[in-house]
Parts: C-alpha cells; structure tokens; sequence
C-alpha cells in the first residue's frame, strides 16, 4: 500500500508557504540565478529556463551558454546576462559559479565528454543546493561516481527515462518510489519524478504528489520550464523543499490555467510560461 509519510499538495499548503514580494526589495535581494544550458541545436531548452526563471520572480539571471548561444539568448530574453564557458557549440570546460544564490544546469547542454568536465566542475566548486535537469542527469548516469559531488539539498528532476537511466528498471509503480525514495535518502537530495502525477521524494522518505497540470502538458521545454521555476524559487530564498514544492505546483497550475480556454493539445511550453503569473496570481 501506500507509504503513510506521503502528501497531496494542495493549493492551501503551497498558500501557507509562498511569500509576497516585500515593498522595499531591490533585485539583487530577489535572488541572483545561474542557469548553465544548451547547446547548438537545444537553444531553445535554455530560453524557455530563462523566461520561466525570470517570470517566477528572479532579481538578476545569469544565463551560462556556449558561444553559438550568445545572441540567441541576448534576443530571446534581453532581461538576463550572458556568460560564456569555452566551447562553440558545446560547454567546455570550467565556469565560473561565484556569487549566486541558486544554480540550475542541465537543459539542452548535451552529454559530450567536454560538457560532462563542465558539469563535474560545476559539482565540485560550489556546496549550496542546486537544480540537476535533463543532461546534467544523463552525465551522472553515466558517471555514477559523481553522485557522490553533489551538493546536499539539490533538487533532481528527471522524467521518467532519466530517471531509468539513474537507477535501472522499475517493476511497478511501488517499486520506482522505492527507488526514488532510495536515491533521495542516499545522497541527501530532492528527487523529482515528472509525469501525470509527478512525485517528489525528500532525503527524510518523504513524499509528495503533486495534483497540477494535463496531459498538454507532455510537451518538448515543459521540463526546462520548471528548471527555471525551482531555481528561480531557491534563488529568492525559499528552502529546496519549498522551491520545488511551489515551483511543480505552480507549473501544472499554469498549464491548467491555459487549458481552461485552449485545447489542451495545443499547449507548447511558451505557454506555461505565458500562465506561470496567472497561477501565481490565483495564489493569493
Ligand atoms: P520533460 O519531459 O523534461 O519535458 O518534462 C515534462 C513536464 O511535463 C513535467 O513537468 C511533467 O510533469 C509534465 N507532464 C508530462 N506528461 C504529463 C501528463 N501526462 N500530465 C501532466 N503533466 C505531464
Ligand atoms: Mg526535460
């Protein structure tokens, strides 16, 4: 049956949790993010990180991208900053991750031996929480030593072939809790399990549910919408918990938001992104 230390999240809890901007904040009290993405081709990923993490109210983004994705960023989302790692096509090499409150890396960065130098760099000179999604989990899987570098407190988020990928096949949905629970309790993290009904185990055996979101939302960027979403949530100050707590659940809110007018089908990511203040602002 179902384990007893297991929560439904409900818009009343999210409620208890959010906090309203205070009137004298300035941005660089609004939470200063990294977001580490794409790469030639996966542009996209990154844009759509950078839109929702400044949508869910981050002061200051820095957007870390290879060369060829300097100007693409620049014109999508004149709002963030532009870092570059080494690499045309691809991030080579080190990054400079100094003085941000929170850090994302995975969308659209790609698995190459020099991007996964770039992600153990990232790993192993930074010990605050931080947001695994995507490539950044496909490394690790093919690096399982490098679990071992990561802060404690991050947040992974993997979909379900990720999340394979990680930990090997699941017998039923029992079991990929088990093994869900497993990782986050073994290397002291939030692992995130996208889907119809994403859970989020909790290093302590916690588990949430969370009750957002439709089936339009199985769509290419949804993830790297809500990498945006949790880092710009930690970034303001919010726990690990909370950042991922809120940012899941605000997410599928905004998808359902936009499918109370549209046909579900036609929902692309930009439009989550286009919702995420709608939901925030049903949120009273
Ligand atoms: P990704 O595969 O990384 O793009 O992430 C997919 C996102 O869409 C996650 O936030 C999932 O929770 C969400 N999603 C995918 N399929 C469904 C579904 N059938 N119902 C609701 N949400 C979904
Ligand atoms: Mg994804």
């Amino acid at each position: 049956g179902l384990p007893s230390d297991s929560y439904f999240l409900t818009r009343c809890f999210i409620q208890s949790i959010l906090r309203t901007r205070g009137k004298y904040i300035h941005k660089g009290e609004a939470g200063r993010c990294l977001i580490v993405a794409g790469s030639h081709g996966m542009m996209g990923a990154a844009v759509l990180s950078a839109k929702a993490c400044m949508r869910s109210g981050t002061g200051l983004l820095t957007m870390c991208v290879p060369r060829c994705g300097v100007d693409i960023v620049q014109v999508s989302v004149p709002e963030v900053l532009v870092i570059t790692s080494d690499g045309d096509e691809r991030m080579e090499g080190y990054v400079a991750i100094d003085s941000f409150d929170a850090i994302g890396i995975g969308p659209g960065i790609g698995t190459d031996a020099s991007t996964a130098e770039t992600l153990l760099s990232v790993l192993q000179s930074s010990n605050q929480p931080m947001v695994l999604d995507a490539d950044a989990l496909n490394i690790l899987s093919q690096n399982p030593s490098w679990l071992e570098f990561i802060p404690k407190d991050s947040v992974l988020t993997p979909h379900p072939g990720e999340f394979k990928r990680l930990v090997g096949q699941w017998q039923d949905d029992y079991h990929r809790l088990d093994l869900q629970k497993a990782l986050a309790k073994q290397y002291s993290i939030y692992v995130l399990v996208k889907g119809a009904h994403t859970t989020i185990a909790c290093p302590d055996g916690t588990v949430f549910f969370n009750s957002t979101g439709n089936p339009g939302m199985a769509t290419a960027g949804s993830g790297d919408v809500l990498t945006g979403m949790i880092t710009s949530f930690l970034g303001q100050g919010y726990s690990s918990l909370e950042a991922v707590l809120i940012a899941c659940y605000v997410h599928g809110l905004a998808g359902d938001i936009y499918a109370r007018t549209h046909a579900e089908q036609s929902l692309i990511a930009s439009d989550i992104i286009d919702n995420i203040s709608f939901s925030l602002r049903s949120i009273p």
